[in-house]
């Protein structure tokens, strides 16, 4: 990501302050308060029909892709509206790496309707936890500020204590599925206060999905029957 990009958003973020009726990404005046004006907000482009395992563009009809119905996910359902690119790409890298933390909220208020239709809502919202010295060297966990929104949204407690993350295991990017699995093999562990049965893991962006998969193995064999991934955008398969 440019600096360009950057100075720019923190430029429109100021102003954001200052003068709340502005869209964030435009410029332009809105009168309400979600960030983004119409135009804008199209530009964060969807997933089609997406399967509601995998969280991908399903192109046969019905709620689960053929490639899940031969080799479902661990997990038993994935929310993440947006696609990974464009726009919500440059939001989501500046909400990882530039402290750009109001964009959690913008970029859920951009896509609320999935989450809210969810049913049964889940008991609880756990972020996927940061390791100690990467939270340290960051100062905040993206994962955990998506949380906090959709919980204030939809009243659902987030637990930011129940799962963590053992090992600081080095980035995924640049690597193969299989080196991703193994990366993260027993990197967490799973000690909750109190007993969930409904779980819906919360993370920004889900790329190949070990990272959640291996969460999830974690929590079954803790007990949790039914865990949800909800995250803002999915990469696709390549
Ligand atoms: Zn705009
Ligand atoms: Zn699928």
């Amino acid at each position: 990501m440019s600096a360009k990009y950057l100075q720019r958003g923190l430029a429109r973020f100021i102003n954001h302050l200052f003068a709340p009726g502005v869209c964030l990404a435009c410029g332009s005046e809105i009168s309400n308060a979600n960030s983004l004006c119409p135009d804008c907000s199209a530009r964060l482009q969807r997933v089609p029909n997406p399967c509601q395992y995998c969280g991908q563009p399903n192109p046969v009809s019905g709620l689960v892709c053929p490639a899940c119905l031969l080799n479902p996910p661990r997990w038993q359902k994935m929310i993440a509206p947006l696609q990974y690119r464009g726009l919500a790409r440059r939001y989501l890298l500046q909400l990882k790496f530039s402290e750009a933390h109001y964009l959690a909220k913008t970029l859920c208020d951009q896509c609320l309707a999935p989450f809210q239709a969810n049913s049964p809502q889940p008991q609880v919202l756990i972020p996927v936890p940061l390791h100690r010295t990467r939270l340290l060297e960051r100062g905040y966990n993206q994962a955990r500020e998506i949380a906090v929104t959709f919980s204030r949204a939809f009243g659902i407690p987030v637990d930011r204590n129940a799962l963590t993350r053992l090992r600081a295991t080095p980035g995924q990017s640049g690597l193969s599925a299989a080196q991703r699995a193994s990366n993260v093999r027993h990197a967490f562990a799973y000690a909750p206060k109190r007993e969930y049965r409904h779980i819906a893991l919360v993370d920004d962006i889900v790329t190949t999905g070990s990272t959640v998969s291996e969460i999830t193995r974690t929590l079954h064999r803790a007990g949790v029957e039914y865990v949800e991934v909800w995250a803002l955008a999915r990469v696709y398969r390549r």
